[in-house]
């Protein structure tokens, strides 16, 4: 239903592009598409805050093997009151309860209304850059996965299987709905984010005798390779190493324990994978340009 007069009303702006953009200001279906587009935005939006509270149950129980994600309710970890429908408002409601429980008024942890707000804005960005396509379905997954493996890997440092095993499936069925990476290169992005990373960690190993990366590392970077093809691995193994060599390297001056400070890889990794979702273009962009600038 609501597919159809999105679709009709975006052809409507491409003829209009076509015959000349002056007119666009005044002519009503333009006006339409104008308040449909943004009406699609703040819905996405809302629905990318209301799964980031989802997400953070998930972060908090699906760790621990004894706690179900889906029960019980929502309520304060110190004094177990429940939780009313309107102190479970996304984002809204930690502002309105200034960030304390109502009944205890120990504080909220801000990473819930962040956790919320990250969700929203992705899917917001996510439903502009892709619109109402097949392939948005699959790539908002892959977002609340990356989104949930970041905070999980920076509280437990571990990846859970359970994300990333489904998420390299999901990710190779993504491939037949999406334009931009064919059912071989989802493959080969498995294999080979699989592969190189586990040969990279393997040599680290080898070379200091110390575990650089863990399992988890390998099987996050080959359910990112599934989603997002082979071609995303330099990019993401490059940029992931460089961002986590800098936070590695102030954290270490912070703690001064030497090289003995373990970070977690996991969300560099994610956050790697989320840049190539979004600025792939700008990426190759930027690339070529190097290539022909340094000759
Ligand atoms: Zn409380």
């Amino acid at each position: 239903m609501v597919g159809l007069p999105y679709q009709s009303g975006y052809n409507n702006r491409h003829s209009l592009l076509i015959q000349g953009n002056i007119i666009l200001q005044q002519s009503t279906p333009d006006t339409d598409i104008t308040d449909m587009e943004t009406l699609f935005l703040l819905y996405s939006f809302i629905f990318g805050a209301l799964v980031g509270s989802f997400l953070n149950v998930v972060i908090y129980r699906l760790p621990d093997e004894e706690q179900s994600v889906v029960f019980p309710a929502s309520h304060c970890p110190k004094c177990n009151t429940n939780l009313h429908w309107y102190e479970n408002i996304p984002i809204l409601s930690y502002i309105a309860l200034r960030g304390k429980c109502r009944t205890c008024k120990v504080p909220i942890s801000l990473q819930y209304p962040v956790v919320e707000l990250c969700m929203a804005l992705l899917s917001l960005a996510l439903y502009h850059r892709v619109g109402l396509s097949l392939i948005l379905p699959f790539h908002f997954l892959f977002l609340a996965g990356l989104l949930a493996i970041i905070f999980i890997d920076i509280h437990l440092q571990i990846i859970p299987d359970k994300i990333s095993l489904p998420g390299i499936l999901v990710g190779f069925i993504s491939s037949f709905f999406n334009p931009l990476v064919s059912w071989q290169e989802a493959g080969l992005g498995i294999l080979l984010g699989g592969g190189v990373l586990y040969a990279v960690a393997a040599g680290y190993a080898l070379l200091t005798g110390r575990d650089g990366m863990g399992g988890g590392d390998i099987k996050l970077l080959a359910m990112i390779g599934a989603f997002l093809g082979y071609q995303c691995l330099l990019f993401v193994i490059f940029f992931s190493s460089l961002t986590g060599s800098l936070v590695g390297l102030a954290a270490m001056f912070r703690q001064r324990k030497g090289g003995q400070t373990r970070i977690p890889f996991g969300p560099f990794l994610s956050l790697a994978a989320m840049a190539w979702l979004f600025f792939q273009q700008d990426i190759l962009t930027l690339w070529f340009w190097y290539l022909s600038v340094s000759g």
